[in-house]
């Protein structure tokens, strides 16, 4: 990004408006003594606390949840929030790679934990708003276009969901659409297109319908969390403020660093995101490909929200920057969701897209101020889609970043790691992993149950 037009201070506070809503901190959970768990997980972000959900209710074991810092004060405390299913891979290079049947029944698996985060919420009666609707991505060059209409062929092969798309009379790639996509689209005037993106520019010929929704991960992360201690209190026990520092991994069982203490587990889960500030050995084989300090790729992601008096429906807009897949500055997002003030119900709406690779020595930290300059930058270019009748330049209630953890491939890691099955993997969220970490907790879930799944892209390698 680059040419920013209003000056903002040159630093503003990191506030996430998804931490502002959680319950007041009820005190540290410390490990007090040495303990013994049948699984200890790791990381208590939506993905470990999904895991530890799906592990409770499908297995008779018991269950100790490890976490550094504090529930849901990760990722899942600073992302956008959007119910997202989509790789951060075309679905047909996917299928280039892995062949169809792998390709679409990991897309299905996507697709499917929509039905699992319910489940989740039914089940813990968390009260946490969940929206859901059709999100909507805006393109321009033809190169897209038909990417995502190849994916949608694929789709509708694989018995997946179609998703609808349209493209304008006036798209001057109209008549070069190869006919093959013909019954995938309808062409409509542009109008429609403007309407839909709500958006007077004419810039964007073409939109992408996608079921999405938006919920807050952390204050879901903190009401299953608190579900879990009530309803299990014999075979679940979640500690805060401990780090696991060491993990070893013997035959049958591991032995974990934990704070002061130690622990033992007959299996461990890592959901740490990605980020291994902690070292794993393995003392029976091979050393782990995992145990080298991030082996995920970080990247930072920028997000800003303001708040509109109008309400607002709820919407999750996407628009492609770049002219080819892959290229740089992919695409900014917009979604808008209703805010609960005082005395009414608004609209929060939150702009993101701006990322910056962490360094290789970088420490990550989630309260470092946000920079004005990307705030200017955000303000110039991605305020005019989201509400273009909002002055340039106004102060926004909310600005934070997160940590997203890109595995190499951008495949999220979901199983048994190889050189030692005592440890097993359900994170690395390349982007969009609100979703896939539920999708990817029933998974280990189900391994931890002595299910034999079918090989999966998801398998650690
Ligand atoms: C800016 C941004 C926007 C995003 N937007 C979306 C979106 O719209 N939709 C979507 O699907 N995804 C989105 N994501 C990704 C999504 O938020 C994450 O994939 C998801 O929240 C990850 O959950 P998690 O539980 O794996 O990680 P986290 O929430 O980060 O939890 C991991 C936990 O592990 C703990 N931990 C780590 N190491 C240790 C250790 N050694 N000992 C003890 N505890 C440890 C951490 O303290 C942390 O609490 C976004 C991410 C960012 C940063």
């Amino acid at each position: 990004m680059n040419t920013p037009t209003p000056p903002y201070p040159s630093e503003a506070p990191s506030c996430s408006p998804w931490i502002q809503q959680l319950p007041p901190d009820s005190g540290p959970q410390r490990l007090g003594a040495d303990t013994a768990a049948d699984v200890a997980i790791v990381g208590a972000g939506i993905a470990g606390v999904a895991t530890s959900f799906f592990t409770l209710r499908s297995t008779a074991q018991s269950v100790l949840l490890l976490e550094r810092n504090q529930a849901g004060h990760g990722a899942s405390g600073h992302n956008a929030g959007q119910l997202a299913t989509y790789f951060e891979r075309p679905l047909c290079e996917l299928v280039e790679e892995y062949g169809f049947e792998g390709a679409i029944a990991a897309q299905k698996a996507f697709d499917d934990s929509h039905e699992l985060l319910d489940l989740m919420i039914a089940e813990s009666g968390a009260d946490v708003r969940v929206d859901r609707f059709e999100g909507k991505m805006g393109m321009f060059t033809l190169n897209h276009l038909e990417v995502h209409l190849r994916n949608n062929l694929l789709r509708l092969r694989g018995g997946l969901r179609v998703e609808a798309c349209v493209v304008s009379e006036e798209a001057e790639f109209l008549g070069e659409i190869p006919a093959e996509f013909t019954p995938l689209y309808t062409v409509v005037p542009q109008a429609r297109i403007c309407a839909l993106l709500d958006s007077p520019s004419d810039r964007y010929r073409a939109v992408l319908f996608s079921w999405k929704g938006c919920a807050n991960s952390a204050l879901l992360t903190h009401q299953v969390l608190g579900y879990l201690q009530r309803h299990y209190p014999e075979r679940f026990r979640y500690v805060d403020r401990t780090p696991v520092q060491r993990i070893v991994l013997n035959t049958a069982d591991a032995t974990l660093e934990a704070g002061t203490h130690k622990v033992k587990a007959g299996r461990v889960v890592l959901c740490t995101n990605g980020f291994t500030d902690h070292v794993v050995v393995n003392s029976q084989g091979e050393p782990l490909g995992s145990a080298d300090a991030r082996w995920v790729k970080g990247n930072i992601g920028y997000m800003a929200a303001f708040v509109e008096t109008e309400q607002r429906e709820p919407d999750a807009l996407s628009f492609i920057r770049n002219t080819e897949i892959g290229g740089a500055n992919p695409y900014v997002y917009v979604t808008r969701r209703p805010h609960e003030l005082a005395d009414r119900t608004a609209t929060l709406t939150c702009m993101g897209g701006p990322e910056r690779p962490l360094a290789p020595s970088e420490q990550y930290d989630p309260g470092t101020p946000f920079p004005g300059q990307m705030l200017s930058e955000m303000d110039s270019q991605i305020r005019p889609l989201a509400q273009p009748k909002r002055p340039a330049g106004t102060a926004y209630e909310y600005t934070w970043h997160g940590l997203m953890g890109y595995t190499q491939g951008s495949i999220r890691r979901i199983g048994v790691e190889p050189c030692n099955p005592v440890l097993l993997y359900n994170l690395g969220c390349n982007g969009v992993g609100f979703l896939p970490s539920v999708c990817g907790g029933e998974r280990v879930s189900r391994i931890l149950a002595g299910e034999q799944l079918a090989p999966s892209i998801f398998d650690p390698k």
